[in-house]
């Protein structure tokens, strides 16, 4: 048996900045991850064509926390980056969040202020005072219209469920504006790492005070790390427990499939994300990664998304019966001592990039409140 100070089970955004800061605060860190790689969701890497691609879906990074900013800006150069999204309706390309522009093209409309199209969505939306699920939370921001060209479908295809099966929170992702910004993101700092997020990881991760153990699955070698200090998991939290509360109800993962394709043109679409909000097609969205940074070359790699059921999760699916099952976990977590639940799987928390660096930060703040350079609010 080994010991180690602090373990880490994964090596995605919340087990890299456990580790980084640890290992600043001079403890010996071993991570633990089952992947051939580091960060997580957010691997990239140089394909054929020299485009930067990322394996598991485009990560774009937004933030209104400073302590988020400074942290990420210490390990890699960022530029600045608005995600924009194209959606694909009724033949026509649209901006999502809808704004004056969606509702003009696809109604005709003639809308050039934010009056007019405030009074729009006034006469629009079907008002909830506090939208229950998703589907009102959609009704009550763009009503039924919008809702059934951009929002039902899409939501079926990404979840498997219509958005009444879902938390209002997930739906409520999205803003409406009446205006014509056409940013998918409002966040005072949107930007993207010179050089990929493989290598901000690589910074993070460039410290002798931490060992990476890849291609290893935690539950297959756990009794020989059993004499760890403190272990940080950030798997999915119904492995931890050996699925013991899922004998009948089953924890909901979703997972993408990724289909990409190399087209021998300089470009496919006009846009890094076109959105397939209808039912014509089965995968949700085309990314094409050329168009982040701008990138140059001869081709162009384009990724299709099938949201489905089996394979790595990706999303937890915020609802309240998974929450119910969550929470019996959460009870079991909860009584663990020196064992801490990090990050979207282990949280059962449908998180932004920036929420779980600012949860790993938060989280290590509270537990050694006497280390130097804590970012704290
Ligand atoms: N959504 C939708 N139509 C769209 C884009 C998003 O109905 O064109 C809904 C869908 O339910 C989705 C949720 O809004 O899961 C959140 O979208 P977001 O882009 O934040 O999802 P992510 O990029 O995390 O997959």
């Amino acid at each position: 048996m080994k010991n180690i100070d602090i373990l880490i089970i994964g090596a995605g955004i919340s087990g890299a900045v456990l580790a980084e800061r640890y290992a600043s605060f001079g403890k010996k860190v071993l991570i633990i991850e089952k992947r051939d790689h580091i960060a997580g969701n957010c691997y990239d890497y140089m394909d054929d064509n020299g485009i930067l691609v990322s394996k598991y879906g485009a990560h774009l990074f937004h933030t209104n926390e400073e302590i988020v900013w400074k942290y990420v800006q210490q390990f890699s150069d960022w530029y600045p980056w608005e995600h924009k999204v194209v959606a694909r309706v009724d033949d026509k390309n649209v901006p999502i969040p809808v704004n004056i522009t969606t509702v003009n093209t696809l109604f005709g409309e003639n809308i050039t202020s934010e009056e007019e199209m405030s009074a729009w969505l006034e006469t629009n939306r079907k008002p909830f005072e506090k939208p229950a699920n998703g589907e009102e939370a959609v009704l009550n921001r763009v009503g039924k219209v919008l809702y059934e060209k951009m929002f039902k479908h899409y939501t079926k295809k990404q979840w498997d469920k219509f958005p009444a099966e879902l938390d209002a929170s997930v739906l409520e992702r999205i803003p409406v504006r009446s205006n014509y910004d056409d940013r998918y993101f409002s966040d005072k700092y949107q930007a993207l790492p010179k050089g990929g997020y493989t290598q901000l990881f690589n910074s993070i991760l460039a410290n002798n005070n931490i060992e990476i153990l890849l291609n290893t699955d935690y539950f297959d070698v756990m009794d020989e790390y059993a004499g760890y200090g403190k272990l940080f998991y950030t798997g999915p939290v119904d492995r931890f427990f050996d699925f013991k509360h899922s004998m009948e109800e089953k924890l909901e993962y979703r997972s993408i499939n990724f289909v990409s394709e190399t087209l021998d043109q300089q470009y496919f679409q006009e846009n890094s994300v076109v959105n397939y909000p209808g039912m014509e097609v089965d995968f949700t969205r085309i990314i094409e990664y050329k168009h982040f940074g701008n990138q140059q070359s001869e081709k162009t790699t384009v990724v299709k998304e099938f949201t489905v059921d089996g394979g790595e999760p990706y999303y937890p699916v915020p609802n309240p019966r998974n929450q119910k099952i969550y929470d019996k976990y959460k009870e079991e977590a909860d009584k663990l001592t020196d064992v801490y639940f990090v990050g979207r799987l282990a949280n059962y928390k449908y998180f932004n990039m920036d929420q779980a660096f600012k949860n790993a930060l938060d989280l290590f703040a509270s537990l050694e409140e006497t280390a130097p350079e804590n970012y704290k609010a």
